[in-house]
């Protein structure tokens, strides 16, 4: 047996990022830049104020306080959105709303709140007056051009994950269209003559649970899933059936038909795809992996393209694609971090196994009680119960050993 580690640096050996595409921007979200982005303008693209108040001249204010108001001619008002006209002078404030650009003139801002209206003016706009409470310092509350973005500057670098922030940021300096790893698009075939889509099930037969499954983690991962139906077990309809799934996706996974009984053809499809395939690449492996659950995988890449075998027990399935399918279609959207994310949790109760040499993956549920998480074994752990593994957010990696007491460390990997 081969361990976790092995097979999945193999696996990311065997797969590379998509080739770069342009996008628009806001259909970009979750892709990863495959180029750098340069500022072609300045943001704020003027000088403008943080807050609501008045543009004054500092000077005029020194020495201004609550038991020594000074009194401004107020000329004007500015909202966001306007451009400026009037010039702040001597012993002048103009009003000015967040947003709104600098006048010329003045150089601080005073925030309302620290003045009061002079209300002996009344309506005579030529005797607007406000009292500052406050002396100002040059630069006060104005934000000033370029401050957050400068004209050249290196916005965000190739292999920069597009957040909602960076789509924002994309916005204000005016970027329509992007360069970016496209979204993988991934393939899901069921396999098994025991299965159905949904409705009545025959003697023998149960319905296909890992195909919605696949097909929702690889949809909330960020990819394009491809709903590619039911393959039964015969090897030509098995062949053609991934023949044709690799025409039209990135990437396929199967579940299902990878084990040693007699009628899993999986292994036997995909060799004879590579036979006549001249690409150095194509190869198909077929694991037995130091791991429980999802002992087998057959990994294969054929006509240019990552084929994931996955076991067909449903938690093996989910499991298997946690460990390995996210990591290299990760890698494959251009991801530069592919690494599971593990956390340090706290075992709630034990975890007790058997020493077998192999790394078990238990299902837990997390808590996060004051900054730590808890972990709790779901209430079954064998690899067809999806019921159980439905509550549990993480992978609890068990070394070989006894297992886990109560109490103890343990690392888990988060599921999605
Ligand atoms: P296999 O790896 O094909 O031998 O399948 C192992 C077990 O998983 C068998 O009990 C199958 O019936 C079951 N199984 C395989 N594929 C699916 C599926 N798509 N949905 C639910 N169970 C499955
Ligand atoms: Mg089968």
């Amino acid at each position: 047996m081969i361990t976790l580690d092995e097979v999945r640096a193999a696996i990311l050996g065997a797969v590379a990022p998509l080739a770069p595409a342009e996008l628009p921007r806001d259909e970009a979200l979750g892709l990863v830049l495959a180029a750098d982005v340069v500022s072609e303008y300045q943001v704020p693209p003027f000088a403008n104020t943080a807050m609501d108040g008045y543009a004054v001249r500092a000077v005029d204010t020194a020495g201004a306080a609550d038991s020594a108001p000074v009194r401004l001619r107020v000329v004007g008002t500015l909202a966001a959105g306007a451009a400026p006209t009037t010039t702040v002078g001597d012993g002048e404030a103009i009003r000015i709303m967040t947003g709104a650009p600098m006048p010329d003139g003045a150089d601080a801002v005073v925030m309302v709140e620290r003045t009061t209206r002079d209300d002996d003016a009344g309506t005579d706009r030529a005797r607007d007056g406000v009292f500052v409470h406050h002396a100002a310092v040059a630069g006060d509350h104005v934000r000033p051009a370029g401050g957050d973005l400068e004209i050249g500057e290196l916005v965000f670098t190739a292999g920069t994950v597009l957040e909602p922030a960076h789509l924002g940021v994309l916005a204000s300096i005016d970027v329509q269209r992007v360069l970016v790893h496209p979204r993988p698009r991934v393939g899901v075939i069921s396999t098994g003559d025991e299965l159905v889509a949904a409705g009545a099930v025959g003697p023998g037969q149960i319905r296909d649970s890992n195909r919605p499954m696949l097909l929702a983690l690889i949809t909330r991962a960020g990819f394009d899933a491809v709903n590619l139906g039911i393959a039964r077990d015969d090897e030509a309809g098995m062949t053609a059936a991934i023949a044709d799934a690799l025409d039209r996706c990135d990437a396929l996974i199967t579940s299902g038909g990878v084990s040693v009984g007699d009628f899993d053809f999986v292994s036997n499809a995909l060799e004879q795809l590579t036979a006549d395939d001249a690409d150095p690449r194509a190869r198909v492996d077929w694991y037995q992996i130091a791991i429980r659950p999802a002992k087998p995988l057959c990994f294969a890449f054929v006509r240019g393209r990552p084929v994931f075998g996955l076991p067909g027990n449903p938690v093996s399935s989910l499991v298997s694609f946690e460990v390995f399918a996210r990591p290299a279609l990760r890698a494959m959207a251009g991801q530069r971090d592919t690494q599971p994310r593990v956390v340090l949790a706290v075992a709630e109760e034990a975890m007790p196994r058997k020493v077998d040499g192999k790394l078990h993956l238990d299902r837990v549920a997390l808590r996060l009680v004051d900054g730590r998480y808890l972990a709790s074994g779901v209430r079954a752990q064998a690899s067809n119960a999806l019921a159980a593994t439905a509550a549990a957010q993480g992978l609890a990696l068990v070394p070989d050993g006894d297992g886990v007491a109560a109490g103890d460390d343990v690392m888990v990997q988060l599921l999605d």
